[in-house]
């Protein structure tokens, strides 16, 4: 019997988005495996992410109301399961997990002097090639540190304000000195106080504890543009991680990933097809329909006289919308001629009388009791 959502959150049945937010990040931050050094923690923090992902979302969450479970969702063990077609990219060295995120929240190794601006994020986003064609608005889910709503991103709680580091004197490093046989050797450090910042906050917000920011689950529309090519990249300014206490936030940087489709093959803004054709049109030259890449476009392509087997024709302004511009790329029909497996009497008589034309032996197809048959008739 799987968990209840509710309970794995810690919230009645009734809470509100905003309750359900907050202990998703109470129990996180309780559950980090910086903090808690329980065997099960990180079973927990997974377990916490998949009921947080359907909890979080309204959709979901009232099917999880009415049917007690969510298809899709249990088991996938990725917190980004409602997007699906989300990846995080490993642009900067690692990617973005919930640990990472976690990790810069609790100030990560705290050796360096902690950065205040937000860091640019990358996430993969896989659009199909009708997508591209037709241009697209989807769907980003994906895990950021947030300004925080309770404080706008400042830190300070109420009655709260910024003060000069007590510890560092506003250095935002520390000397100490150690006494050896050699001398005294003085080395500097980054404050851990302040984190190297040299400020600190007094009365900071409790739900940040001053740092402005929040882990958060973020959902951004973008849209893709028409013709864009596959590893182009949209630069969404200020959606990547906030700053430190309201400093500028980073961007989220979305690497567009175009999927292989299952009939066209795409070379920049030409698109390649193949088409059956018959003996009978391949010789004689027909005019034949396929589909085009819109939605119901239906393409008319002319197959010469004498079309050759792998034989590719070229229809003008049916292949790719182009990246801002109105025209198309050309689409290349590579012809495929079907010769058949199976033949009538009737169509055999037909092709004999066409081989004797053509002055060609064809052989006997009969079996010896056929011949045996036929010639005592
Ligand atoms: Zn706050
Ligand atoms: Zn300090």
């Amino acid at each position: 019997m799987a968990k209840d959502l509710y309970e794995v959150l810690g919230v009645s049945k009734n809470a509100t988005e905003d309750e359900i937010k907050k202990a998703f990040r109470r129990r996180a931050r309780e559950l980090h495996p910086d903090v808690n050094k329980a065997a099960d923690a990180e079973d927990q923090f997974k377990e916490l992410n998949e009921a947080y992902d359907v909890l979080s979302d309204p959709g979901k969450r009232a099917q999880y109301d009415r049917f007690g479970t969510v298809p899709g969702a249990a088991g996938g063990g990725s917190p980004y399961g409602g997007g699906g077609y989300v990846d995080f990219e490993d642009l900067f060295g690692g990617g973005f997990g919930m640990g990472d995120i976690f990790s810069s929240f609790f100030g990560g190794g705290g050796r360096q002097a902690q950065r205040r601006e937000g860091r640019d994020m990358g996430v993969g986003l896989r659009v199909t090639l009708e997508e591209v064609a037709a241009g697209a608005k989807k769907e980003i889910v994906y895990d950021r540190l947030a300004p925080c709503p309770d404080c706008d991103g400042t830190g300070l709680g109420p009655d709260g304000h910024e003060v000069t580091c007590p510890e560092c004197g506003g250095q935002g490093r520390v000397v100490t000195v150690q006494h050896t046989f050699l001398g005294d050797m003085q080395t500097a450090t980054t404050c851990k106080t302040c984190g190297g910042t040299g400020r600190s906050v007094e009365n900071p917000c409790p739900e940040c504890e001053g740092q402005g920011r929040v882990p958060d689950r973020q959902r951004v529309t973008v849209e893709v543009p028409v013709g864009i090519r596959d590893s182009q990249q949209l630069r969404l300014s200020g959606f990547g991680e906030a700053g430190l206490q309201g400093a500028a936030p980073g961007d989220l940087i979305v690497t567009v990933r175009v999927q292989p489709h299952e009939f066209f093959e795409r070379d920049g803004d030409s698109l390649h097809a193949r088409a059956n054709v018959s003996i009978v049109q391949a010789t004689l030259g027909a005019e034949i329909e396929i589909d085009g890449i819109f939605e119901d476009e239906k393409v008319q392509v002319r197959i010469p006289e004498g079309c050759q087997n792998e034989q590719v024709v070229r229809v003008k302004g049916h292949g790719m919308p182009k990246f801002r511009s109105e025209s198309r790329g050309d689409l290349f029909v590579h012809v495929n001629v079907v010769v058949p497996k199976k033949v009538t009497k009737k169509q055999r008589e037909l092709l004999e009388q066409l081989a004797a034309d053509m002055g060609e032996d064809v052989p006997d197809a009969r079996t010896p009791l056929q011949k045996l048959r036929d010639a005592f008739q």
